[in-house]
């Protein structure tokens, strides 16, 4: 039997609503895509979410809307996919990167001598869906010392007055911190819906809007959703209604609105989310570490704690004292055996856009160290318990070859 990596779930039900979206007249942005921003919103427990094509332009958008532009730099941990820190480049600002912890997540304790009084922006990235330390993550932009550090250039960086905590949780949508859903933990928080991502739209990505006082959300909204329609003040569903054809550009914008045929897969999706995928993936989750936290050989992902419930994005096991070339002659011998794994994620100082701009993985030791001994395993929502049991037996069928590598070691 094959195993793939990450199918996404596509059934009847999502196949109607699409039909449905397509047969109503309506496949751009329109009421599809307003009644899923605000599904979302109440979900996630914010006043108002955009929903855009992808979760990447919802980072860039964000850090546009704060004015960050060359000069600035923008705190990224290094463990991440590279749409975290390429947005950062290109609003052509730095990107200040920080190792990460045992969690895959970035150290905290490392972000306070990352700042500078060009740092305009912290992107914490929910790594495998567990959330970050948003209350210390907050507790550090709102230092008197860190805010004194702080240069206001635009209206909006006056306005907040300190470091913009933008959250990167493509992997995180549903997981909790301190009983409250990611979305809501800091200013502003983005969604991805990619294909693999655990609620998906084929392509999409919705940014939370959280911005504390005196900031005006619904303001914030309209200007975030005119950033992402040309600049231009009236959408296409508003320039439908009779008489209502003049319009202005009052910037020249982006374009990467979201469309009413994504916006039906996510309301399918979301419905279903908390009940049915992530009780699924959680079930995965525990299937797997319930055998192999009992090996010396492995080391189990944290995905629970008292404060941090997870979304199960991401299964990352690692293999105890291999080298990197030896967890990829690992991958390769699963890969022969007809299950789909992957790395998330080679660091990004190792990546050639990266290394050439100066970053280098010797600073960075725990993400090399995580990224050198980790697998991710298969997680989605049509595995069943057969495969799941390959799978496990794929990987303790490894046993004989990882005793081999570690005593060459
Ligand atoms: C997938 C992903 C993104 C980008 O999302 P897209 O919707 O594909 O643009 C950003 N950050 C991380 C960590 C991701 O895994």
């Amino acid at each position: 039997m094959l195993i793939p990596f990450s199918p996404p779930r596509i059934d009847d039900k999502i196949i109607a609503e699409v039909s449905e979206a397509l047969r109503s007249g309506w496949i751009t942005t329109g009421p599809r895509t307003k009644k899923f921003e605000q599904k979302i919103a109440q979900y996630v427990n914010v006043p108002r979410v955009v929903c855009l094509n992808s979760g990447s332009a919802g980072l860039e958008l964000a850090l546009r809307w704060y004015g960050v532009q060359e000069g600035d730099e923008v705190i990224v941990p290094a463990y991440t996919y590279c749409a975290t820190a390429n947005v950062v480049v290109h609003c052509g600002a730095k990107p200040v990167m920080v190792d990460v912890r045992e969690d895959f997540n970035i150290d905290v304790d490392q972000i306070k001598a990352a700042i500078t009084d060009k740092t305009k922006a912290i992107i914490p990235v929910d790594i495998a869906g567990y959330p970050c330390d948003y209350d210390e993550i907050n507790r550090i932009v709102n230092d008197p010392e860190m805010k004194s550090k702080f240069q206001a250039h635009t209206p909006e960086q006056k306005k907040l007055g300190r470091i913009l905590v933008l959250s990167d949780a493509a992997h995180s949508i549903g997981a909790e911190y301190k009983q409250k859903k990611t979305g809501s933990l800091c200013d502003l928080t983005v969604f991805s819906f990619h294909a693999v991502k655990n609620l998906t739209t084929a392509e999409g990505g919705a940014i939370c809007i959280a911005l504390p006082e005196p900031f005006d959300t619904d303001e914030i909204y309209s200007e975030l959703v005119t950033k992402s329609l040309h600049g231009q003040t009236k959408d296409a569903l508003a320039k439908t209604k009779p008489g209502n054809w003049r319009y202005d550009v009052v910037e020249p914008g982006y374009k990467c609105n979201m469309t009413d045929i994504l916006a039906s897969i996510g309301l399918v999706e979301l419905e279903r989310y908390e009940q049915d995928m992530l009780v699924k993936r959680k079930e995965i989750f525990d299937s797997y570490s319930s055998v192999f936290s009992q090996y010396d050989l492995f080391e189990v992902p944290e995905y629970e704690s008292e404060n941090k419930k997870s979304s199960y994005h991401v299964y990352p096991l690692r293999i105890k004292g291999i080298t990197e070339e030896q967890r990829d002659l690992l991958i390769q011998k699963i890969a022969e055996q007809g299950v789909g794994v992957n790395v998330h994620f080679i660091p990004l100082p190792m990546l050639t856009a990266y290394k050439s701009r100066g970053y280098r993985i010797e600073d960075f030791p725990v993400s090399y160290d995580l990224y050198s001994r980790e697998i991710s395993l298969p997680v989605y929502y049509d595995l069943t318990p057969e495969m799941i049991n390959i799978v496990i037996q794929t990987i303790l069928s490894l046993q004989g070859d990882i005793k081999d590598f570690l005593n060459k070691n």
